[in-house]
Parts: structure tokens; C-alpha cells; sequence
């Protein structure tokens, strides 16, 4: 993935999403911000012990960098419950949702997820000019949040799979993916994405439950960078634990 040097900020995009001039988006790492260790700097979690106006200027520079009218993010629970905001939406700012992926259809309105090891999922359909962006990690996974989403895209927006195009942010790879008691908290299938003792590929996993969910396997594209061994970049709660989160940008233009 290139990375673009704007002002500050480092941010990553995908070359498969930008090709589409309607669809803004991006991976903000944790360069550019303004607070403090251990949330250097641009930490964008309210949750995490950081000071309130820290984060909130954290979240004006993303919205300025995209040039958002408005962030739309949610409480994000490692559920799978999936908002759509369609143009009848009225989005309260206020109340933010308890939801780990958002679907819109509406310009300007930057859907950003929150992440530290976590996958950010962005899933993109060019022809009806919709775009969705996921939580999932590895309860995502065992939940299947990213076939949810697919299905209510299909739903919602008259969406079809193998239209859709899916890019997965940097999180955790198989390097580090370890999950001592996996017996106890993931499904027997995922055993086949066991890459050693204890070490599992959610990359992998994600790949194979979007293909199930219908997409192509031409049309999902992983970034393949770990959040744990790249410190410098990005916030990794298992690397860390004390730590901020950084964040996934997407946005109809
Ligand atoms: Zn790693």
C-alpha cells in the first residue's frame, strides 16, 4: 500500500478503492495527531483514558483531511449489529449508535471505525454507490459481521455480492494472531485457518467469509500489514494495552 504524506498525517488507501473518484477513504495511522504517550498521537478513542479535547481535535483533523460534513461513528461493541443510513435517515449526532458497522448511501458523511489490532473493513459497491465500513475482530469473525453486512447491503440497498468490492485494513496478523484456548471461542471451521499451534490467520478467515458471503476473490483485497509489528504506525492493543485507536475512513464524495 502507498502511503501519502497530508500535512502530518500518514495515511494508507487501498489502489483497488482509489480508483473510484466517488469513494474517499483511507487508513489514518497514528502519525499526525496531538496526544500524548501512550495515545501518540492521533488517537481517536474516547475510551481509552485519553483527555477529551485531545481526541476531539484528533477528530477534526480526520474530518478536515477527508473533508467530511460529518463523522459518523458508533459505539462499537465487538457485536454484529449493522446500521443503515439511508438518505429517509435522520442521524442524530447525539446519540451514538451501539453498532460495529455502518451502510450508507448518503455523500459526505465519513463512516469511521476505531481499531487497534482489530479489522477495519471497507466494503464498496461502485454501481449502486454504496459503502459500508466494519468492526471485526476476532468476535467479528466468530459472529461473521462481514457476511451480515453483505447480506444487508443485498437488503437494503439492492447490493449484489460480486459487485462488491472488499479492502481489510492492517490488524493483527498470522505473526502474531495467537489464541491460547481457541477450542473455547472459536468454531471448528477455523481450524483450518490455524497456521501453527495456537496461531491463527484472520485475514484468511475474513477472506473465506466474504467469498461465502459472494464476493470475488478478485475483488477482496487485504493489506497485509500487522498492527502489532508495526508499532510506529499503528496502535496495538496486544502489543500495548494501554493505547489508542486509530482509524478507517470511508466516504461517498
Ligand atoms: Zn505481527
Amino acid at each position: 500500500m502507498p502511503q501519502k504524506n497530508r500535512d502530518r498525517l500518514t495515511i494508507l488507501r487501498f489502489p483497488t478503492l482509489s480508483r473510484y473518484p466517488i469513494l474517499k477513504h483511507g487508513i489514518c495511522s497514528r502519525r499526525g495527531g496531538i496526544s500524548a504517550t501512550p495515545f501518540k498521537s492521533l488517537n481517536i478513542s474516547y475510551n481509552v483514558g485519553d483527555q477529551i479535547h485531545n481526541v476531539q481535535s484528533n477528530l477534526r483533523i480526520i474530518q478536515h483531511a477527508f473533508a467530511a460534513q460529518q463523522l459518523f461513528f458508533m459505539n462499537q461493541s465487538h457485536g454484529s449489529t449493522v446500521i443503515s443510513l439511508s438518505n429517509n435517515t435522520e442521524i442524530h449526532h447525539k446519540n451514538i449508535p451501539q453498532a460495529d458497522a455502518a451502510i450508507t448511501d448518503i455523500r459526505g458523511i465519513a463512516l469511521l471505525i476505531s481499531l487497534a489490532d482489530c479489522q477495519g473493513a471497507i466494503i464498496f459497491d461502485p454501481h449502486q454507490k454504496v459503502v459500508a465500513n466494519v468492526h471485526c475482530g476476532w468476535r467479528g469473525n466468530v459472529k461473521n459481521i462481514l457476511g451480515k453486512v453483505v447480506k444487508q447491503m443485498k437488503l437494503d440497498f439492492n447490493c449484489q455480492p460480486r459487485q462488491l468490492l472488499a479492502a481489510i485494513s492492517p490488524s493483527l496478523g498470522p505473526c502474531c494472531g495467537e489464541f491460547k484456548g481457541y477450542q473455547e471461542i472459536f468454531p471448528k471451521a477455523f481450524e483450518a485457518f490455524s497456521i501453527k499451534k495456537n496461531f491463527f490467520d484472520l485475514w484468511a478467515v475474513s477472506r473465506w467469509q466474504l467469498e461465502e458471503a459472494g464476493l470475488k476473490k478478485e475483488n477482496i483485497n487485504i493489506s497485509e500489514i500487522c498492527t502489532r509489528c508495526n508499532p510506529d504506525l499503528f496502535f496495538s492493543f496486544r502489543g500495548e494495552r494501554k493505547t489508542g485507536r486509530f482509524g478507517i475512513v470511508a466516504m461517498l464524495a
